[in-house]
């Protein structure tokens, strides 16, 4: 444990500001800031001294190695060792570090998932550094976060269209600004704050159910006869070891830079929260990336396994990612913070009804950017925003839209008509701080909550969609008042247009209400898009194709990539999900279940040998039930893996993943609903695994 203060060791792992500052000449250090500040080309010279710089850092911290990391369609973060070490002429060994490797890396990427990429374009793929996001040593390892694309420049990776999305963001934003003279701003940025949710169970727990090794979640499991009814674990009070896990786990993120800041129980047991201070969109997706590795690993110190999967355990809340969201200028303005003044405040709304508008008009995209096998059991379920996107602005601020769009007073006793830009807007409510919680995009206040994204999720692709969306809205705007006689008058039509074309992704209700699902699709005609395999194929659609395309995130052969990757990642999932409970069935269920049948069974004659007359009701029904259970468990997993086979038949991977959404899994809830009930019949010594209740309360 360190004995030292926290400001004293936090960032001490991060070649950051600090670091920069005092090792690097002045004249480095002001053109490497303008190569992080506005993006300007890093000139070669520079690249040398900086990477001088690093090595000298990282030697001095231990490090003996450095590696490129990034984060390839994988879903997780990629990186290649290599040491420092070079020979040198007497025998011994030099510790270099060149500008070039600093800049640029050639790892062997031809495992990576491409989507066919590199088949039709180049062999090779490279990696080029992220400077605005800071380097960091993890395991004696210089990392250099960068992103990885193919020789003919297409991204394969999720930080290179999310560093697109950020700039066609800021390029409209800017025209925006400088619209209503905010002539002094350079840049706008998006700040993203996850909330991040996960389980932490006993790793000796853990060892023993082969579902959790090779897939994350249980796939077979009877309910706790405790669960989270209770609702006592929310914000309780945290257990002793789970506490010495945390303040570790802080103390590691600490060292790395990252602002973690608060951590309480979640609703359901053993599952926990922890998150950080927002910053840059880019520098919160790697440390979020990070923040998850480094969960594991501590919790790995502390005897325990940090489950990331979005739906561990069924019939108990899953784990999400709560992706808080908003965009601010480089002078320190939120540009979803409702301002002081009556012009302030129609920017603010402007910037408001982009999101709204963006939202409305990309459902799918977002929805798409949030799909997993695993985050598609939580949608839709009944704790996590429903699989359908609409967007909560609490009553204050939703009066206040009405008001404008319906050319009525917002405040009765004021009687005064909203228009914008003159002063009769009103001083709006600041601190609307939201509690709806079922709401999958809420306005809270200065940012949208964006709730939909599952735990294990790369942030990255949520974020580069709402940036996308967003940025696309910005340029419809800025387009026509750029050309507009009358500025205020088109600010107000345009407003009132949007607020009238978009209504029906607003909503404050109750998300989980099945009344809403009804309203939704059938009144408001809004997407619900409850699997992967529902919406992944919508991601080709020819208005989502062109405004990627146009706003420079996506090329079309990237798109169709990704769609493939994701369907596969689908698919690959599932299969091993089905194969683990074959398995599970074949060389354990069955066999605990015979063991026990076997032993009643026994009991039964020893008890007749003892008085011939003995009913033994309690043994003849358990061991009758236990043979039929048995028998199913038998025939369905024999079911289940003739669907796999089947799915050979599918012609690609669209019709292989409706094939898993439609025949795979409901396979797979019949085998899971026998071997259950077995459960139930079977004494805890004979099963197998782990119960739900060891799982969910054994961590003390
Ligand atoms: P909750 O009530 O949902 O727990 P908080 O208000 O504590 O939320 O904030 C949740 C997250 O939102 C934190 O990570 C916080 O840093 C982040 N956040 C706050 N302001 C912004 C902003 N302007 N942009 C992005 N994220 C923000
Ligand atoms: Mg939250």
């Amino acid at each position: 444990m360190e004995t030292k203060s926290v400001p004293e060791y936090f960032g001490s792992l991060v070649f950051d500001d600090r670091q920069m500052r005092s090792r690097l000449s002045a004249k480095v250090y002001t053109s490497l800031r303008k190569t992080i500040d506005q993006g300007k080309k890093i000139d070669p010279k520079v690249a040398e001294a900086v990477a001088q710089a690093m090595k000298e850092w990282a030697l001095e911290k231990g490090a003996t190695h450095y590696t490129h990391w990034f984060q390839p369609l994988t879903g997780v973060t990629a990186e290649k060792h290599d040491s420092f070490i070079s020979p040198s002429l007497d025998g011994n060994v030099i510790m270099e570090f060149s500008g070039k490797e600093l800049i640029q890396g050639e790892p062997d990427a031809s495992s990576f998932p491409t989507g066919g990429i590199r088949a039709t374009f180049e062999a090779r793929g490279y990696t080029a550094w992220d400077p605005t996001s800071y380097a960091f040593i993890k395991d004696k390892t210089l990392c250099i976060p960068t992103a990885f694309c193919s020789y003919g420049g297409e991204a394969l990776d999720k930080k290179t269209p999310l560093l697109r999305s950020m700039e066609a963001l800021n390029k409209q934003a800017l025209r925006i600004l400088h619209l209503f003279g905010n002539d002094n701003v350079k840049n706008v940025r998006t700040s993203v704050g996850p909330e991040q949710e996960y389980f932490l169970i006993t790793k000796e727990m853990y060892d023993k159910r082969p579902d959790l090794r090779f897939t994350g979640r249980t796939l077979y499991g009877s309910r706790s006869p405790k669960g989270q009814e209770m609702d006592d674990h929310y914000f309780g009070v945290i257990k002793p070891r789970v506490q010495e896990f945390m303040t570790d786990l802080n103390e590691e993120l600490w060292k790395l830079g990252v602002l973690a800041k608060t951590e309480h129980n979640e609703v359901a047991p053993a599952q926990h929260e922890l998150a950080p201070i927002y910053s840059t969109t880019n520098i919160a997706t790697d440390q979020n990336q990070l923040m998850m590795e480094i969960m594991q690993k501590v919790a790995a110190k502390h005897g325990l396994v940090c489950l990331l999967h979005e739906k561990p355990f069924a019939g108990v809340n899953g784990s999400g990612k709560h992706n808080n969201w908003s965009m601010a200028t480089d002078t320190g303005i939120n540009l979803l913070s409702p301002g002081d003044t009556p012009y302030e405040n129609a920017q603010f709304l402007l910037f408001l009804c982009a999101v709204i508008k963006a939202v409305d008009d990309y459902q799918d995209l977002l929805r798409i950017s949030v799909a997993t096998a695993g985050n598609d059991h939580r949608l839709g379920a009944n704790e996590a925003p429903p699989a359908i996107i609409s967007v909560f602005l609490g009553d204050e601020l939703s009066a206040i839209l009405d008001a404008i769009e319906q050319d009525k007073p917002y405040n009765a006793a004021e009687q005064k008509i909203m228009k914008l830009g003159v002063d009769v807007l009103p001083a709006f409510p600041r601190d609307n701080t939201d509690r709806n919680r079922t709401s999958p995009f809420a306005f809270t206040g200065n940012k949208f909550e964006f709730r939909s994204l599952g735990s294990s999720n790369s942030i990255a692709c949520a974020n580069i969609m709402l940036n996308a969306a967003v940025a696309e809205s910005l340029k419809i705007y800025a387009d026509r008042l750029e050309g507009a006689e009358d500025f205020e008058k088109t600010l107000h039509e345009m407003i009132r247009k949007t607020i009238s074309d978009h209504k029906r992704i607003l909503f404050n209700g109750n998300g989980y209400d099945d009344a809403w699902v009804k309203e939704a699709t059938e009144v408001r005609g809004l997407c619900n898009y409850r699997t992967t395999p529902d919406c992944m194929p919508h991601l080709l659609d020819e208005k989502n194709v062109k405004m990627l395309t146009s706003q420079g995130v996506f090329t079309e052969a990237e798109m169709k990539s990704r769609c493939d990757i994701m369907l596969e990642n689908y698919c690959k999932q599932v299969r091993i999900e089905a194969n683990t409970m074959i398995d599970m069935a074949n060389k354990q269920i069955l066999p605990a279940i015979e063991c026990y049948a076997d032993k009643l069974s026994r009991c039964v004659s020893a008890k007749k040998a003892i008085a011939a007359g003995l009913a033994c009701n309690y043994e003849s029904a358990v061991v009758s039930r236990l043979s039929v259970l048995a028998d199913q468990i038998y025939e369905r997993s024999n079911e289940l893996a003739k669907a796999i086979l089947k799915l050979e038949d599918a012609a690609n991977i669209i019709e292989e993943s409706a094939a898993i959404r439609d025949t795979l899994l409901p396979k797979m809830g019949e085998l899971r609903s026998a071997a259950d009930e077995a459960e139930t019949l079977v004494s805890s010594e004979c099963w197998p695994f782990p119960s739900y209740g060891d799982l969910l309360f054994g961590v003390r």
